[in-house]
């Protein structure tokens, strides 16, 4: 049997169910032509389509969702986002192609914050920073070469010590960190169910509508959902890792599953466990490392774990974030979860994304990591940009780089276990 085309989640997103509940917009239904489709309404989608309605305000645009805004993983990230670009692995040949992407990333950075300011979007956007720590020697040798790029390319930081690591955030596991001054945390879930909330009215969005099949009808498209289908000129996909089960990019991007838990709220007795800063936020030296959060006065986020193509079982996420946290903070082993979800992510051979048009007609942004709030964001206003013949051509590609090929099945599922249970072994305590 061929697989799902869109994400189809067995677990609710924590930070959507924060929230006060939500009206989706309605399914599509009936057949519709337009002039634009966007499938996918994450950052990148939800960007795009803006975009595409600045530049070309008489187009009707349609954008198509398979869940709901605040399901997707545009809402199920850890919040994090910045202007600035510090690679996690930097060396000082990475440094200048950090200072062109963080060119880029500020242009995008300025222009969300615009619309949210605009539309009166909240959504807990903070500038509180983050801390790059690292718990083992290699994570700190490698951290160190990370502060080099940072000073070269004048990112505001502070480097911090063991003691100074636990003074914020309450736990002793940390050797080494960089404080990087100019990171915001936010609500994820806020915030792209604002921006979809706030999209002009000539974008329809469709929620609960997966795109199942696209074809070819003379040199327009028909993208087919259960409800309908929509005709029209232009495609932008925009789902990421998931373009590869409509057809296109296969030997591009693989999907990736990642996990996250908030606590329950901690009680005042074991507040000051949780650090003497009121809000803070780490993010691991290893690529298989664990990002955590304050949430709040009282909550802590814990994300990591990574799973090829398919969802980890809920009582195993379950069982690995907590061993994540209880190493952190074992004054809390009596603490639970009360959310605890899985998101997707892309995973490209090089890391960078496949962003461009495919073929007359057809263009596609995916391949999106991580940083995709302010990634996604650039890419998707930068892809209607390219649509609409308006910047420098081939500034992307120059910039962000094209994800190279990888292997098909079985020898894609195969090369990701290896690697994974390499880079676990070297992760060690990072995780
Ligand atoms: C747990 C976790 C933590 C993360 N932490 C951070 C962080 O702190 N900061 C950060 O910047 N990034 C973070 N990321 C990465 C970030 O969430 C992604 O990079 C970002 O969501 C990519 O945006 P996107 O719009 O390209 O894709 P998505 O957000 O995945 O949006 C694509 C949308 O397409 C929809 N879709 C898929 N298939 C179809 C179809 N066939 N038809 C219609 N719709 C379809 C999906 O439902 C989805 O809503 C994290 C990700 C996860 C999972």
């Amino acid at each position: 049997m061929s697989k799902l085309t869109y994400p189809n989640y067995t677990n609710h997103c924590g930070w959507n169910a924060m929230l006060p509940a939500r009206t989706p917009q309605a399914p599509l239904s009936g057949d519709i032509t337009v002039d634009y489709a966007v499938v996918g309404a994450g950052y990148t989608g939800v960007a795009a389509a803006r975009r595409l309605h600045e530049l070309d305000p008489q187009a009707q645009i349609v954008l198509l969702e398979a869940t709901t805004v605040g399901e997707g993983s545009s809402a199920r990230n850890s919040g994090f986002t910045a202007p600035d670009v510090l690679p996690r692995t930097a060396s000082m040949e990475m440094a200048e192609k950090a200072r062109n992407q963080t060119r880029l990333f500020t242009e995008a950075f300025d222009w969300l914050t615009g619309i949210l300011r605009d539309n009166d979007i909240s959504c807990d956007m903070q500038k509180v920073g983050s801390i790059r720590t690292a718990a083992t020697e290699a994570g700190e040798a490698s951290l160190r070469k990370v502060a080099d790029v940072a000073r070269a390319n004048d990112l505001p930081h502070t480097i911090l010590n063991r003691a100074d690591i636990r003074e914020r955030i309450g736990a002793d596991y940390y050797r080494y960190g960089i404080y990087l001054h100019d990171t915001w945390l936010l609500q994820p879930a806020a915030l792209i169910r604002g921006l979809a909330d706030a999209l002009p009215g000539d974008v329809t969005l469709h929620e609960n509508s997966p795109v199942r099949e696209m074809r070819r009808e003379g040199s327009d498209w028909r993208l087919v959902t259960e409800g309908g289908s929509v005709r029209c000129r232009t495609v932008v996909l925009a789902n990421n890792g998931f373009i590869p089960r409509l057809g296109f990019l296969k030997s591009r991007m693989a999907t990736i599953f990642t996990y996250a838990a908030v606590t329950e709220a901690v009680k005042e007795s074991d507040i000051g466990y949780l650090g003497q800063s009121p809000a803070w936020g780490v993010l691991p030296s290893h690529r298989l490392g664990t990002t955590l959060r304050r949430i709040g006065r009282d909550r802590l986020m814990v994300r990591s774990l990574y799973a090829h193509d398919q969802e980890i079982a809920q009582a195993t996420a379950v069982r690995e974030l907590r061993d994540r946290f209880h190493r952190r903070w074992p004054g809390l082993r009596h603490v639970d979860f009360e959310f605890v979800w899985g998101g997707t992510t892309a995973f490209t051979m090089n890391g960078a994304p496949w962003w461009g048009k495919i073929e007359d007609g057809l263009y596609a942004s995916g391949g999106c990591n991580g940083s995709g709030i302010a990634k996604g964001t650039m890419l998707g206003r930068k892809l209607a940009d390219l649509i609409r013949g308006v910047g420098t051509p081939g500034e992307v590609e120059a910039v962000m780089g094209a994800a190279s090929w990888i292997a098909p099945e079985p020898f894609r599922s195969i090369g990701f276990q290896i690697i994974s249970a390499l880079e676990s072994r070297k992760a060690g305590l990072e995780a």
